[in-house]
């Protein structure tokens, strides 16, 4: 059975996580006058940064990355490349947690090479120090030891993909109650939807 450590992320975790990182980048006195949203990640996050910061132009780049949940692939790429001129802006890119950074060093040197800002800056709410290329200019957490952060706006893809890889080590999930022994055994933490509406879905979505 998988033995992945993952840790559920509640919405008003994000709320005071974002407000503690906008604070950071007031601080620094950085002005912001847009905001790149890295998607799908960085895009609560950054509505929540522009409301706080006071930011009215928020666009956003699709990073691609073959990820499946709680497992790690470099391979990221711009998705729906474009081009837009931000000359004289100050930039912000805003993702939701530096893990390998690939993400965040392909965003930023896109940004650079297609949109001519006068400054790009980074910000995260979370930045795993042990696995990350690159830290970026702003971060709220600094997590020690890795783990997969189970954000609010992702609950439902990743107890999805969490219960298809115990599925796939040979867990017999139509069984209920040996699921959820075998859910809480390899992930250390409940998941936050109930695995009956969970298993429910993975029907609808012809995935059981
Ligand atoms: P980066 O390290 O720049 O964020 P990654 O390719 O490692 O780039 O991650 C891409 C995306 O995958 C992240 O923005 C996040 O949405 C998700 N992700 C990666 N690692 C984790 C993790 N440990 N916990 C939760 N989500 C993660």
């Amino acid at each position: 059975m998988p033995k992945i450590p993952v840790r559920v992320v509640s919405w008003q975790e994000i709320v005071d996580w974002s407000y503690g990182l906008a604070e950071r980048i007031i601080d620094s006195g950085y002005r912001v006058d847009v905001i790149i949203a890295i998607a799908r990640g960085g895009l609560v996050p950054s509505r929540i940064l522009a409301d706080r910061l006071g930011v009215v132009d928020v666009i956003s780049l699709k990073v691609e990355h073959w990820v499946q949940t709680a497992s790690r692939n470099p391979e990221a790429r711009i998705k729906y490349p474009y081009s837009v001129d931000l000359s004289g802006k100050n930039v912000l890119i805003v993702d939701d947690i530096a893990d390998t950074g690939d993400s965040l060093i392909l965003a930023k040197d896109y940004a650079k090479r297609n949109f001519n800002p006068k400054e790009i800056r980074t910000a995260t709410l979370q930045v795993i120090t042990q696995t990350t290329k690159y830290v970026p200019d702003y971060y709220y957490l600094e997590v020690k030891d890795w783990a997969w952060f189970m954000y609010p706006w992702n609950y439902w893809e990743d107890v999805i993909n969490l219960v298809k890889k115990l599925k796939d080590s040979g867990v017999n999930i139509k069984n209920l109650e040996e699921l959820k022994r075998a859910y809480v055994d390899s992930y250390g933490s409940h998941p936050p939807i109930d695995l009956n509406i969970i298993i429910d879905e993975m029907k609808r979505r012809g995935e059981f």
